[in-house]
């Protein structure tokens, strides 16, 4: 269970992301972050990947409190940030370095179990067969792919994504949501991600927690995620992308 209670984050003087907030999200959950720009969603995702800390209020992986970045937590990013040199395979593996006990200094120190849990995200993602490609030789949404495979090769607790299908045309954001989705429920892993377009959100996901100026205005399904409910939450009804 990830469990946020209470927490508020404020830049500098007066900027406040984020107001206050609470929610819990059951272990295996799909959950959805909607919100207009600003609304502070990243806050909160570099939050639970520990990336920065609350000003007030606390975050919980469990039974811990998330203090600093945690190895059991996996992010996938809106710009994959993938070596453009290097294989898709190569890069999955670079998922391992972001655990402990895996020795982080080069690529010859994976042991076969790390390679085996490469080549198994990289099947979970389709790209088995692509494995040896370069990424700079791949379509954005194969490689947004990757990126998803490098997440899961670090075995997270839970994975955070942020906007991962934003830079991408609406087939090939369906084609990758698809497999988030599925890599999601597969491993029963614990999901997170924000997404900007309501339509994709309904197709994949679960629970959806709706953000406004840092708060939550909306917390449910997706039956009760009703037309009005999404207007709500995107009060200025020309952001909400179709
Ligand atoms: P978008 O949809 O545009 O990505 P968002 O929902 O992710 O928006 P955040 O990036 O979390 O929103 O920003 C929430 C608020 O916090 C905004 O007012 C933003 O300007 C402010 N903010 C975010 N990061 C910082 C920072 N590092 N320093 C100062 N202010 C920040
Ligand atoms: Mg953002």
């Amino acid at each position: 269970t990830i469990t946020i209670d209470g927490v508020s984050k404020v830049y500098g003087e007066d900027t406040v992301a984020l107001d206050d907030v609470s929610f819990t999200v059951e272990d295996g959950e799909f959950m959805v972050l909607l919100g207009p720009s600003g609304a502070g969603k990243s806050t909160l995702l570099r939050l639970l990947n520990g990336l920065e800390s609350p000003t007030s209020g606390e975050i919980y992986v469990g039974d811990e409190a998330v203090a600093g970045t945690r190895s059991d937590v996996a992010m996938v990013f809106q710009m994959h940030n993938l070596v453009e040199s290097m294989s898709a395979y190569r890069n999955a593996l670079t998922g391992a370095l972001n655990r402990t006990g895996v020795a982080r200094s080069v690529t010859t120190q994976y042991g076969d179990d790390v390679e085996r849990m490469a080549l198994n995200a990289l099947d979970t993602v389709g790209l088995l067969d692509e494995a040896g490609q370069r990424a700079d030789s791949m379509s954005g949404g194969q490689q947004q792919r990757v990126g998803i495979a490098r997440a899961l090769t670090q075995d997270p607790q839970l994975l955070l994504a942020d906007e991962p299908v934003a830079s991408l045309d609406p087939k090939a954001a369906e084609d990758v949501m698809g497999y988030l989705r599925a890599a999601a429920d597969e491993r029963e892993l614990t999901t997170i991600t924000s997404l900007h377009q309501v339509n994709i959100a309904r197709a994949f996901g679960e629970r959806f927690i709706g953000l406004r100026d840092g708060e939550v205005v909306f917390d449910g399904g997706k039956d009760d995620l009703t037309m009005d409910v999404v207007s709500d939450i995107y009060y200025d009804e020309d952001e909400v992308v179709k």
